[in-house]
């Protein structure tokens, strides 16, 4: 995996209904995304390593992404039978994370690349934070878009994607920030 292009058409190849590549400097990074996890709708804060407050500070996160030059977005469209379709969404939720697992499978140990997702990590059925126990796999490990402070809404904009893809639909994102010196 050499460069940006390769890296959309292994996204594209694995499963994403579509992807495209993004400069960093066009994205918009807000810390308020880290009130949002604080409030706590999901109840995965402080329930899982991927997630606030463990994840780490949302400022120096925000710096970290922004050391990266590119980023490929990538969404996954998943249909339901109506809003109300909660097994439908955690369903739509398990097929973006067997996507993203794939993906960083195929980009390894990459240097020089951050892979980040959708909500909490989903590596595990249930994370060992919940059990005080030490992350079990600490290698696989996805940390979510707005844990850095990534306005999704906006980056898809950017991106040419559409944020909500319709009724009954479901739509979920995730990133892989390259720097360039990963071209070579
Ligand atoms: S890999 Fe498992 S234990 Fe580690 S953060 Fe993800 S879900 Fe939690």
């Amino acid at each position: 995996m050499q460069d940006v292009q390769a890296i959309t058409q292994m996204i594209l190849t694995e499963g994403a209904d579509n992807a495209n590549a993004i400069q960093v400097k066009d994205m918009v990074f807000d810390r308020m995304f880290r009130d949002m996890c604080a409030a706590n709708s999901c109840g995965n804060y402080g329930k899982c390593y991927m997630c606030p407050p463990d994840v780490g500070g949302i400022d120096e996160m925000m710096d970290e992404a922004r050391e990266y030059d590119r980023g490929v977005l990538y969404q996954t469209i998943s249909p339901l039978e109506d809003s109300f379709d909660i097994e439908g969404i955690n369903e739509a939720g398990r097929r973006h994370s067997a996507l993203s697992q794939r993906i960083s499978e195929r980009l390894g140990g990459k240097k020089g690349v951050l892979h980040v997702s959708s909500g909490g990590c989903r590596v595990c059925e249930v994370c060992a934070k919940r059990e005080d126990k030490p992350c079990t796999f600490p290698d696989q490990a996805i940390a979510s878009l707005e844990a850095y402070g990534v306005n999704v809404y906006e980056a898809s904009k950017t991106a040419g994607m559409k944020y909500i893809n319709g009724a009954n639909t479901v739509t979920f994102f995730g990133m892989v920030f390259v720097r360039d010196e990963a071209d070579a």
